[in-house]
């Protein structure tokens, strides 16, 4: 699996960190080699919508699902899922992925957290309004051994990774920490944070305290029993914040 240090300068230099069109293309040729099946499932106003699959899994391959970008002014994780994968593309032929590379490329080009009309698209994973029914779909019955959402926090002063079922958020933490330290705070958003985690061993749809399910609370309850949310300082380097979010893939994906 590709390691922090695979990650090249080439993003920072071309200063593609809110390009949904170059992170398309990087995709492409990630896909090309990889052995992944990329196309777009959806459109949002001009941009479209892109997933990417394995065409042809091992037999017993780890079901992985992956995604970045869904708040457009959280930069890192949609780079850092692309340079991740670019750098190896060879050792993901050994896993059964679903990749959503960029849930919302309009934000990402605006670095707004936003969509185009104003939603939080991590409060309503489960909605009817566009585009999750096509994400849904592209779901199918699936279930995945692991789920991992990348994102950043304008308030956080580390790493720090919201787990959901498992038991491995420690272990990624210290990966990540040779590009960036675990977030030391106690409390982090209303929550009880240990060592840059926030653990809740028990939830469910009842006693969930937001409206709207973000992505890997929605996959949690629906298709996953371990579900991850990585979020990186937004005000640290972002050199930085790939490589930590980089870290944590190659942690959590190589076994
Ligand atoms: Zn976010």
């Amino acid at each position: 699996m590709p390691g922090p240090r695979d990650i090249g300068r080439e993003f920072l230099v071309g200063h593609r960190a809110h390009d949904p069109r170059w992170l398309a293309r990087r995709w492409r040729g990630v896909a090309r080699r990889a052995g992944l099946e990329m196309r777009a499932f959806a459109s949002a106003g001009e941009h479209e919508l892109f997933v990417l699959r394995s065409r042809r899994p091992p037999a017993g391959a780890r079901r992985v699902y992956l995604s970045a970008g869904v708040h457009g002014d959280e930069p890192a994780g949609a780079l850092a899922l692309a340079e991740w994968a670019a750098a190896d593309p060879a050792a993901l032929r050994g896993l059964d992925l679903l990749i959503f590379p960029c849930l919302n490329p309009w934000g990402l080009e605006n670095n707004v957290r936003l969509d185009a009309r104003g939603r939080d698209l991590n409060r309503m994973f489960q909605s009817r309004a566009a585009p999750f029914p096509a994400w849904r779909r592209e779901l199918g019955r699936r279930r995945f051994d692991i789920a991992i959402s990348l994102h950043e926090d304008y308030d956080a002063r580390g790493v720090y990774i919201y787990e959901l079922g498992g038991n491995g958020a420690e272990r990624l933490l210290e990966a990540a920490a040779g590009s960036i330290a675990p977030d030391p705070r106690r409390k982090i958003d209303d929550s009880v944070a240990r060592g840059g985690v926030i653990r809740r061993r028990v939830m469910d749809r009842e006693t969930f305290p937001l409206s709207g399910l973000p992505e890997s609370v929605w996959l949690y309850f629906e298709r996953c029993g371990w579900a991850l949310t990585v979020e990186t300082p937004s005000e640290f380097s972002l050199f930085d914040r790939v490589n930590a979010h980089a870290a944590v893939l190659s942690e959590a994906l190589c076994e």
